[in-house]
């Protein structure tokens, strides 16, 4: 896990939104390899072994539904519109194989929910089990969901973590949520981007969190 991410990441229990408080035991190069990841608030901790964060205990793995052919990842990194970033972008589920291809044509910070694999680990931030995108509103520049992170209780969530004009990717048979207007689509995937809206959103913000933007 890069402890540089630590700042994004938020708690995912149902109270105002936090930050979250990690202790490293082991870390190397600026990456986190085993510890603890507290909640200041409702004192949940989850655990980071092996450099992977255990949201929920055991995690789950999404089938890989190919593997990481280089045309379907420049194609999954045009979509996303990766360039240098400050902002991470995030990898759900089955696109989680193309982290490293992706992680190698820019500056950028990964987070993968739920890969194939933690072969990405120490690369990308892998992350097990959270029941939502556990990360800031407005601190993620873009996301590719695959049909569980797209599911009707998550991708609010997803909406909401975006920064403005940020993209999202998510298959063809997903309604395109509101908060995000399409770009483009073809026979399997859409792409749109978070424009403005004032509907409510899941994530309450804590008033002293002026950090996200
Ligand atoms: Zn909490």
């Amino acid at each position: 896990m890069l402890l540089a991410l630590t700042d994004h990441l938020r708690c995912t229990e149902s109270h105002a939104e936090t930050w979250l408080v990690a202790r490293a035991d082991r870390a190397a190069h600026g990456w986190m390899i085993e510890g603890v990841l507290g909640c200041p608030v409702c004192h949940t901790e989850r655990m980071v072994r092996g450099g992977v964060v255990f949201w929920a205990d055991g995690g789950v793995r999404a089938n890989p539904a190919a593997g990481p052919d280089p045309e379907t990842s420049i194609r999954l990194a045009a979509l996303l519109g990766v360039t240098d970033a400050r902002a991470p972008f995030v990898l759900c589920g089955a696109h989680g194989v193309h982290s490293a291809a992706i992680g190698g044509m820019a500056d950028l910070t990964l987070v993968l929910l739920d890969p194939p694999d933690d072969t990405g680990a120490g690369l990308a931030t892998v992350i097990r089990g959270a029941p939502r995108v556990p990360l800031g509103e407005r601190s993620v520049q873009g996301i590719a969901l695959d049909a569980s992170h797209a599911a009707a209780d998550r991708i609010d969530a997803a909406v909401a973590v975006l920064v403005h004009g940020g993209r999202m990717i998510a298959d063809a048979g997903v309604p395109v949520p509101t908060g995000i207007k399409e770009l483009a689509r073809d026979a399997a995937q859409w792409v749109g981007e978070r424009v403005a809206t004032s509907v409510p959103v899941p994530l309450m913000r804590a008033a002293r969190d002026t950090r996200a933007t």
